[in-house]
């Protein structure tokens, strides 16, 4: 082979591919009832944007980002997340001029420079939606609803939605006091890199997946909600009555943070114990100062992501819609090729699909090459037929033929399909 992938990125191709056109139409078919508008924003921006806004003592910006410098030695990178460059959007494009919220759904790819496995890429799809606008709890619970019917929609079980709130601005430096104080008792006997995190982002070691920082945690009866201000503390009640008004089960985790800066209060992942190692099929969260951090006025938000990949994984089992091969256009000699050619388009013109050899095979090779595509029908065009101004329709089922006037087909095809 002369040409090979590079690791970690995937050819989606035929049948996983259908799966993943599945996934795509049920998240935007419920999105857009729910008011959010599909965004397109590029693959590539500059690397500060990414810098500053998921913060510089993450995992994401620390190791994961590809970047490089372009011809004018400006810093370029690939996206590897889409909050950022929808909020960016929304401030260039004047976004928050529309009336109400700014609701906005996209998908597609995002770059990770990680150690690739088994649900875990360095290019990888996301699904997602950001809400822009409102500080209220209600549009927390309509975004985690969202997943949570999302999930249903597209046959995922065995899932279980987890939150936790991480409070305001001001509660992060309370925060950071506390879990400071309190890791700082027990401190060697956490991680190496839990060690590292602690100076510069002691937050991040309440997710550390070590299970001896998670026996210490627990040991030291870490939780950060009980530094939390009041009404970040009602938010998160408000947040979770909602959740049971809509039906939404959850249970609260403490120690999740998420490992990006910007959140604030609400923040949740969606897990799923089938999934082995990486087993967070979707997470998100508030981020209510990113918008003024990044030059708008004062914005709250929330928004989510979903890991295309891991979803596929999920439903790879299930049968797939497969879409049948309805007729196999078969000429008897290349002289009818026009005529043939002319009725291949009107049928698909009319939503039927059809198809053809296009190798001029002989009429076995034909008829073999329909079987093996599985084709419903075939329809057949010979010296005879040709001569009458008809065609012949073979049921591959049944074996049974008859011969339809060109003028009829549609309507004849029409009605048996
Ligand atoms: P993880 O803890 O698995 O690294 P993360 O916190 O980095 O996840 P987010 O940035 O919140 O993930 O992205 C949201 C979702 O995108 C994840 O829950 C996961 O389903 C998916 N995802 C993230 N990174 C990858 C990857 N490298 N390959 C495939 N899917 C990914
Ligand atoms: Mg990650």
């Amino acid at each position: 082979m002369k040409y090979q992938k590079l690791r970690g990125t995937e050819d989606i191709i035929s049948p996983q591919i259908e799966l993943w056109q599945e996934i795509e139409s049920i998240s935007r078919d419920l999105f857009e009832v729910s008011g959010y508008k599909e965004i397109k924003t590029p693959i590539v921006e500059f690397l500060q944007l990414f810098q500053r806004s998921i913060g510089k003592n993450t995992d994401i910006v620390e190791k994961e980002i590809f970047q490089f410098q372009d011809r004018s030695e400006r810093k370029i990178a690939l996206r590897p997340e889409a909050t950022a460059s929808i909020v960016r959007a929304y401030l260039e494009c004047g976004l928050y001029q529309n009336p109400g919220l700014t609701k906005l759904y996209y998908i597609g790819p995002m770059f990770r420079a990680e150690r690739p496995q088994k649900g875990r890429k360095r290019q990888f799809y996301q699904v997602g939606i950001e809400a822009i606008g409102s500080l209220n709890p209600e549009i927390d619970a309509e975004v985690i609803w969202l997943v949570k019917k999302l999930l249903d929609n597209l046959g995922v079980d065995d899932f279980r939605i987890e939150i936790n709130s991480l409070g305001c601005d001001d509660d992060k430096i309370k925060i950071v006091d506390y879990l400071k104080g309190e890791i700082s008792k027990n401190l060697d006997h956490f991680c190496q890199n839990c060690q590292n995190r602690f100076e510069r982002n002691v937050l991040r070691v309440l997710d550390c997946k070590n299970p001896d920082c998670k026996s210490c945690l627990k040991n030291l009866k870490i939780d950060i909600k009980t530094v939390i201000c009041k009404n970040c503390m009602q938010h998160y009640n408000e947040v979770k009555s909602l959740l049971t008004v809509l039906g939404v089960q959850y249970e609260e985790n403490k120690y999740l943070v998420r490992g990006l800066d910007y959140y604030t209060r609400t923040v949740f992942e969606v897990l799923n114990y089938n999934l082995g190692a990486q087993n967070v099929i979707c997470a998100g969260g508030r981020y209510d100062n990113l918008v003024e951090e990044m030059g708008g006025k004062p914005t709250g938000a929330v928004g989510f992501a979903l890991g295309m990949e891991r979803i596929a994984m999920l439903l790879e089992d299930r049968s797939k819609k497969k879409i049948e091969l309805d007729i196999f256009l078969i000429l008897q000699d290349r002289m009818f090729l026009k005529e043939a050619l002319k009725e291949l388009i009107n049928l698909r013109e009319n939503g039927i699909y059809a198809e053809m050899d296009y190798q001029s095979r002989s009429l076995k090779s034909q008829m073999r090459l329909a079987n093996e595509k599985k084709a419903r029908y075939v329809l057949i065009l010979g010296q005879k037929e040709w001569e009458k101004g008809e065609f012949c329709l073979k049921d591959m089922k049944t074996g049974s033929q008859i011969n339809i006037k060109k003028e009829k087909l549609l309507e004849v095809i029409n009605r048996i399909i």
